[in-house]
This record gives C-alpha cells, structure tokens and sequence, in this order.
C-alpha cells in the first residue's frame, strides 16, 4: 500500500467513526425531506458570498466574471449522499459513492469530495489525470467511458482501478490483457436496461438505441451476457447508468431493478455470488426552479429499498456515480452588467456571463432553464418591481442570452447578475467562443459575522495562456507549406 493509500484507508476509517452522529441527527428528523431551513441558509450563504467578492474586489470592472463554491453546501451534500445510502444499508455494506468527474473536472473539488469520503468515477485519461492528482487512491476510482483506447484500459488495469467494459469488443481487449498482465480492478459490464428515455433526448442513455454499454432487450443479448460472465469467473460487476438531468425517479429505479435481477440471473447462473457489486450510475435530478434540493438522495435510495430490497439486504456492495446532484446547487456565476440597453421595446442587460459559461442553456434553453438573481453595484440584493428583461451574455451571436424577458429588477450598468445552480456541467465546462477568457473559480465559506474566506480553485485565463493555446508558439506553422 502506497502512502496514499495507507493515507486515505486513514481518513475513511476517520470517517467512518464520525458516521454514527450523522445518523444520530438524521433520526432526530423524521421528514428527511427537503429541509427549508437548509435551502435559505444556502441562498443566506450565497447573498453573503457576492456581497463580499465584490467587496473584497474579487469581480470588478476589470474580472467581471468569476464562479464561486459554497463549500459548505458540497461537504453537506456530500455527507447527507452517504448518510442516504447508510440508512438502507446493513452496517458494513461496501458502499462507494465515485463522484461523476464530469461533472466538476477541479483538483480542488475533487479533493473536497474525497477528504469526504467520496471517490470518482472517470470516463477519460483527463479526468483520471484529474482524480489521481486530487490523491483519490485507485480503490476509490471506476473507469467507464465509451471509447477507451487499449492504453486507457492497461493503465486502469495496472493501477487497480475498477472498469466498467461498455461492449464485446472491449471485454475482449480486458480478456487478452488480463491473460498477459493480472490485475487487481474489479471488472464489469455496463448494460443498458432499454427502459427508455426522459425529457432530454442527449441525457437519456437508457434509450433503445443508445450508443452506451450492451443493449439489454435486443436479441440473444441477454443469453451472450449471462454466458460472457460464466466465461470469466473474475468478472465481478454489473453496471447501469440509465440517465442524467430530466430522468423520472421512477424510470431511474426501473433501470436499477432491470440490473439487480441480470445480477440475480447471472449469480444463480453460476451457483455462487460471482457479482459481487453493482454500479447504479448517477443521474439524481437537479432541481433548477429554486433553493429546495430536490428530489434528495435519501429520497431515491428510499425508493430504491422498497422497489429493489434485495440489492440493499447486504448481499451486494454497491458503487453510486452522482454528479450533478451533488455539485449543481452549490455553484455560483456572477457578472457584471457592462451595459444596460433596450430593444424594441425590451431592456437588455449585456453581461459577461454567456455561451462560454453556460453553453448548454443557451444553445437548448428550454431544457435548461437558470434561475437568475439581480445583485446591485456594491454586491446587495436588489430590490424593484420586476421586469422583462434579456439577460445576454458577451458573444457575438443573437442567441448568446441567458434569459429572455425574465422578470427581475431592472439591472442597470455596473450591476451584477448571479446564474444560480452552475456548480455542474457550467462555469467549469468553458466554451472558447471568440476566445473569451475562462473565469476564475473560487471556493467561499462564511464565518462568523458578514465575513468569507474565498480559495482559489482556478485562476482566470490571461491573455497569454490564451494566444498558447491557440498556436501562438506556431505562428509561421502554415507559411511554409
Ligand atoms: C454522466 C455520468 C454520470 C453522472 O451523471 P449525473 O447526472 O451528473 O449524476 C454517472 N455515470 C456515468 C456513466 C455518466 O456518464
């Protein structure tokens, strides 16, 4: 064992004991739901975090745009995930919840969430890179993607690193390498339980025709499956991730049942527990519309023991890979207003938040809806009757908006606007779109009194990374031709 290693089995052992006060806690309130009290003490914390980037200069008319975490909020999502699975679970469950890298590709996060007991579930060398040097030990770390090339994969092998096979000629790739290089991962097979998609098409990855893993209801596939585990005794687990944002949790617990039971089949199969873990993917919706976290995770894993018991009786470890439920409401972009204009007859306030930070809402908005909050010069909350109002962004398309005819106090120059719930797949998923800058990204919490303490987690991109990375050091490359 490395000393990472014996590092981290360390703090999972620390956290271990600090479990039994969460449940405590948790006993004491019955609901379990949504609490209120935790959604206005997150919007208290963010009201306070912009007043003081702004005081503290952190935004200004020189860095008008930065992203900002509530680290508060991600360490209590991240316990109250591993309390929800706790609660349905017998004690001594192996239980890991592998954060979605994808999600929030940051070192520092990723660093966060494992110091939380957290691991991470990665789909490219990118972001295994990212893992590994957040110090999330190989044990703590799975391997899907849908593409991994023969490097990828002997890499994950040699490091121990569990891997999720998406296909027969992948499995086949594991199958001569393991022949000539054993190894510790565990080894599965993603499976795509065909249970159908939900309301955003690109995000359903449970579809009939979907390009991930082996297509469960199609002809004979069953039959290959069940046999290809038989064929290899060291073949410990089973797969799914039916979906992300705008999945039912009825149809997200309909794709998890459809897995535990091709478990059940392929261990009777076998006469014995060959599969020993099963992988339930992520894809908890976020809730866009307000402060309330919902649904929650004690919600679905609630919902997973009264449909699927026997996955959570102690007979099977389990792997979660949630992303967006644990990170979306705790992030934070906010911009300055450089103009305020109108249009016609609509006011528009032209800010530095757009495409580059928030591509998918601007290209599909309907899908992905942003709350927006209007915060005055000096960074307090502004007040007024609200106004349909555009909210654009700073690039050179018509589309570049954030919100049409949002109604919201009229923002005027020097104002900020925050785009709420942009924890995941935003601000730290830029899109180079002519060439803007990515923002700075800094950690926030709140102490005693007004005040907070940021940490950087990215510096902003100056200009001179930017000519680098757009063939800056090449600038002859072509003339020579
Ligand atoms: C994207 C993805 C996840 C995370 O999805 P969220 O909606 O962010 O929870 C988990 N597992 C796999 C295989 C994924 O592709």
């Amino acid at each position: 064992m490395s000393d990472q290693d014996a590092e981290t089995a360390h703090a999972s052992e620390a956290g271990r004991e600090q479990e039994a006060p969460t449940r405590r806690l948790r006993a004491a309130d019955p609901s379990e739901g949504p609490s209120e009290g935790s959604a206005a003490d997150s919007a208290a914390r963010r009201d306070q975090a912009v007043r003081a980037a702004v005081e503290q200069g952190l935004v200004d008319p020189a860095s008008p745009i930065v992203g900002l975490l509530d680290v508060t909020g991600i360490r209590s999502s991240a316990s109250t995930l591993r309390a929800a699975f706790e609660a349905v679970t017998p004690p001594g469950t192996p239980v890991l919840h592998a954060f979605a890298v994808k999600a929030s590709p940051l070192v520092p996060v990723l660093r966060l969430l494992r110091d939380a007991g957290i691991g991470a579930e990665v789909a490219s060398p990118g972001e295994l890179a990212l893992a590994r040097a957040a110090g999330v030990p190989p044990t703590h770390t799975v391997l899907d993607s849908p593409a991994k090339t023969p490097a990828e994969l002997r890499d994950a092998l040699a490091l121990g690193i569990a891997v999720n096979a998406d296909n027969p000629q992948e499995l086949a790739r594991i199958d001569a390498m393991t022949r000539s290089a054993p190894t510790r991962s565990p080894i599965g097979l993603r499976v795509n339980p065909q249970i159908g998609g939900g309301s955003i098409g690109a995000l359903s990855t449970a579809t009939a025709s979907s390009k991930f893993g082996v297509a469960l209801l199609d002809e004979g596939a069953r039959e290959w499956i069940v046999q290809a585990y038989l064929d290899r005794p060291w073949m410990t687990r089973l797969h799914a991730h039916s979906g992300s944002q705008g999945m039912p949790l009825e149809l997200m617990v309909r794709g998890v049942s459809a897995t535990y039971e091709l478990a059940e089949e392929i261990n009777e199969r076998a006469g014995r527990q060959q599969i020993d873990t099963i992988d339930i993917g992520g894809g908890l919706p976020v809730n866009f519309g307000s402060d309330e976290e919902t649904p929650t995770h004690a919600q679905y894993a609630r919902r997973l023991k009264s449909r699927v018991p026997g996955l959570l009786d102690g007979r099977y470890g389990l792997v979660t890979e949630f992303g967006r439920s644990l990170l979306a409401k705790h992030g934070t972009i906010l911009a300055r207003v450089e103009y305020a204009k109108s249009a016609g007859t609509r006011p528009i306030a032209v800010t530095h938040a757009g495409v580059q930070v928030a591509a998918r809402t601007v290209y599909a908005p309907a899908s992905w809806p942003l709350r927006i909050a209007a915060y005055d010069a000096k960074g307090r909350p502004k007040s007024g009757p609200p106004v349909g109002q555009d909210i654009a962004g700073p690039a050179c398309f018509a589309g570049d908006l954030l919100a049409e005819n949002r109604p919201l106090p009229l923002l005027e120059q020097g104002d900020y606007a925050a785009v709420l719930d942009t924890g995941a797949y935003y601000f730290a998923h830029h899109y180079s779109y002519n060439s803007l800058a990515r923002p700075g990204i800094y950690g926030f919490a709140t102490g005693s009194g007004d005040h907070v303490t940021f940490a950087t987690v990215r510096e902003p991109q100056t200009l001179e990374e930017i000519v680098a990375e757009s063939g800056g050091g090449r600038r002859d490359a072509l003339r020579d031709l």
